[in-house]
């Protein structure tokens, strides 16, 4: 078996939009830290899953791993080149080897254009001859488990399970190595969306793909993720195997999502932690810690000091007072939240 490579690199990325504009915009606003110094890696054939409640940046941080929006500050090494210092013809190059997949993919379909044109796209828009692009439709279509003739009709005639794996045949026409998933079966039916899930993992097999899967769904990201991240008010607060995490989750944020759904998970401690109010607006985060709002088991510390990263014996890195504390880890000794 080879050893493990690291396909992804996200380093203390940040990603701060500014104040909205409109009849306040002259006003000195705050503004909006949606990714605040995340750092991680995604090892190559892997699936990282980056969980949390809407609004925690998770899509945020996304779109920042492709360029589509750029950070504030940070960096994205993708197979050893940094993204963001790349010139335009090595990024062209690059993004051509990732793709995202949508949550609504029809949204990004031109209604007007066949599933045909709508899949070759991407290969029009890297040169590919038109003969090429034909006979790719052709290979891709059963691959994602569509016929031959759906090329020809339009995405209006297909269900939402049809039209993700369209969407799904989309991102892989460029023979990518690394998928942004995002959020890809939210708004799909329990049923379709084992199939579509099972599709993935099918794929991933295949071609050898990495996934970033972004998901508030614990319960689907159970079945696709080899690791999980995560995320809260813009910082990942654990990251690691995903067995581990499932079974003994650390952080409160993780034991409390958990705890929200009913798994199956054999050895699995049970948490009572619940999850309360609201998460707070990232234009005004709590001081210390972020979740000392809504953790049950807050100290006077955490309501001060932002928490330290610890790694546990299982490897798994968790930023909470409480648990460099069972750890007896002094979190002055270690470096700000940075994974
Ligand atoms: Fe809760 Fe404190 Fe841990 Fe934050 S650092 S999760 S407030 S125990």
């Amino acid at each position: 078996m080879s050893e493990p490579s690291t396909l992804v690199r996200a380093k203390n990325l940040v990603k701060e939009f500014s104040p909205r504009g409109g009849i306040f915009a002259r006003r000195k606003g705050r503004g909006v830290r949606a990714v605040d110094g995340v750092s991680f890696e995604i090892q190559r054939g892997e699936t990282l899953a980056l969980v949390g409640e809407s609004g925690c940046g998770k899509s945020t941080m996304g779109r920042l791993l492709m360029r589509l929006i750029e950070p504030t500050s940070g960096e994205v090494d993708f197979d050893g080149i940094e993204l963001l210092k790349a010139n335009d013809a090595d990024f062209r190059t690059i993004r051509r080897r990732i793709q995202l997949i949508f949550q609504d993919p029809a949204s990004a379909f031109n209604p007007r254009m066949t599933v045909g044109a709508i899949i070759a796209e991407p290969m029009r828009l890297a040169g590919f001859s038109r003969e090429r692009c034909r006979e790719r439709v052709k290979e891709l279509l059963p691959l994602v488990g569509l016929a031959d003739f759906h090329a020809d009709r339009y995405p209006h005639e297909f269900s939402g399970g049809q039209r993700q794996r369209i969407g799904i045949a989309r991102s892989l026409a460029v023979h990518p190595e690394f998928i942004i998933c995002d959020e890809p079966v939210s708004a799909l039916d329990v049923s379709i969306q084992a199939q579509v899930i099972n599709l993935l993992t099918d794929l991933q097999k295949q071609f050898d793909l990495t996934y970033l899967f972004i998901s508030h769904d614990l319960r689907v990201v159970r079945h696709i993720a080899d690791r999980v991240a995560v995320m809260y008010l813009g910082r990942i607060v654990e990251i690691g195997d995903k067995r581990a995490i499932y079974s003994r989750p650390l952080h409160p944020y993780t034991q409390a999502l958990i705890a929200a759904v009913p798994l199956p998970e054999p050895g699995r401690a049970t948490s009572h932690t619940r999850l309360t109010g609201e998460i707070p607006s990232a234009q005004n985060i709590p001081s210390g810690c972020r979740f000392h709002p809504r953790c049950p088991y807050a100290m006077p510390i955490c309501h001060e000091r932002d928490p330290a990263t610890v790694v546990t014996g299982d490897g798994r890195q968790v930023a909470c007072h409480l648990v460099s504390q069972s750890l007896d880890i002094q979190p002055q000794a270690l470096e700000p939240q940075r994974m």
